[in-house]
């Protein structure tokens, strides 16, 4: 390929993948917009019309929050690309570093400021995300301090994982051969592996407190369901989800001796004991049906493709040329090859992430299938309905814009799924 016609091919993926993003929320915001004067029949008993009204309004304005970072994430990405920013901070940084430090200090320095440089420009966005709406809907809960010591920790964990990793990576790229791409992908896939024990035990704790579940009679009630289901009683913790946000959820993560499922005490405090414990065998259904495991497979998978595609896009100098920057012909390009992926492999992925989207539903429909099985399915319904109006998610979303981009499936779809079917 050429240069032009790369540049080409980048410039109509990108105005496509615009174009489709923006006709999906369009058609978000007009379905939300009609269906916000009436609760949708099968809720009429249970939702009220301020919840409903509540939810419509968050939804739009959650939609039009996004269509903003859309636009300036296209903005900054064709200011690194074609606009020349990458190739302005490369050639800076390979006079400034790379003879007195070495290719991988000039390379880790590359990734350190355009990773600074992208967080500085999205700051005033996700400001306004947690201090406009989400205030405006009374859901933050994030103080400014709180917010500081958060931004404080990201930066530093950034510094000690994120740094020692780009620098393995590029040392694999510079010395491993032909094959690097393939060592390159074992090595992120082993620190993917690593990142799932060591996040929940070690990093997440650093956010929030995670204490045992505490109260007797749900403890029991938990413990009979995990012994029903054959599941090691242990790895049961709420969090102090309450500090940052009134949104409550329910997760299950890491997977061996790590694993776990964690409670926000914001769910829990509004939660009957039966529907916690149906929530928490919807959590169980997930670790049963080896979900995580697929899904971590499928994402190795995946990654694995990405890789092969960067052993062979890393080597072509139309790669970078057609996204505006000169490779060097003395110095090493590994980094800014690496980042040149990174910046533009999303905009190629948002045409696959349905696929991704597709799969997490359907583990979900069998994860409330399983509850059903274990639990009481009534009461995981009436706890699903409930996490809906808490978090002010809407009941009538678009189906074609529910289809793209839903991890979970739309509340009727779900309710409808646990209902019991009628006797005929
Ligand atoms: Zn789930």
């Amino acid at each position: 390929m050429n240069s032009v016609v790369w540049t080409l091919v980048f410039a109509l993926a990108l105005a496509a993948s615009l174009g489709l993003r923006a006709w999906l929320a369009s058609r978000q915001v007009r379905h939300v917009a009609q269906h916000r004067d009436a609760v949708p029949a099968p809720f009429r008993d249970t939702v009220d019309l301020v919840a409903h009204h509540r939810a419509a309004d968050y939804t739009l304005a959650r939609i039009r929050l996004g269509q903003w970072q859309m636009a300036f994430g296209a903005i900054t990405l064709l200011g690194w690309t074609l606009f020349g920013g990458l190739d302005l901070l490369n050639a800076t940084l390979l006079d400034a570093v790379l003879p007195r430090w070495g290719g991988i200090a000039y390379g880790v320095a590359l990734f350190a400021a355009v990773l600074a440089i992208e967080g500085l420009l999205h700051l005033p966005l996700d400001l306004y995300a947690t201090f406009g709406i989400e205030a405006r809907f009374g859901f933050n809960r994030m103080t400014w301090r709180l917010w500081i010591a958060d931004a404080f920790k990201g930066v530093l964990l950034a510094v000690v994982i994120g740094g020692p990793l780009v620098a393995l990576v590029l040392w694999i790229m510079a010395a491993s051969g032909p094959l690097w791409w393939l060592w390159a992908w074992v090595a992120w896939a082993a620190f993917n592996l690593i990142a799932l024990v060591l996040v929940p035990t070690l990093i997440a704790p650093l956010f929030n407190r995670f204490e045992p579940l505490r109260d007797a009679s749900l403890e029991a009630r938990v413990r009979a369901l995990m012994a029903r289901a054959g599941f090691a009683a242990k790895g049961l913790f709420v969090m102090d989800g309450s500090r940052r946000s009134a949104h409550g959820n329910a997760y299950f993560t890491g997977f061996g001796a790590a694993r776990r499922v964690v409670f926000f005490d914001t769910l829990l405090a509004r939660l009957a004991p039966e529907e916690v414990e149906a929530v928490l065998a919807h959590e169980l259904g997930h670790f049963k049906l080896g979900h995580i495991v697929r899904r971590i497979g499928v994402m190795l998978f995946a990654a694995l493709l990405l890789f092969a595609a960067f052993g062979y896009l890393a080597g072509q100098s139309w790669f970078y040329t057609g996204l505006g920057v000169r490779p060097g012909l003395v110095g090493p390009n590994d980094a800014v090859a690496l980042l040149l992926l990174v910046l533009v492999a999303p905009v190629f992925g948002s045409f696959i992430s349905p696929l991704f989207a597709g799969l997490s539903r359907r583990h979900e429909f069998e994860a409330d299938a399983w509850a059903a099985r274990h639990a009481d399915g009534r009461a995981l319904a009436s706890a699903l309905l409930k996490l809906h109006e808490d978090n002010a998610s809407t009941l009538t979303p678009d189906p074609v814009y529910a289809r793209f981009y839903y991890s979970h499936p739309p509340a009727v779809e779900r309710l409808a799924a646990l209902s019991p079917r009628p006797v005929p």
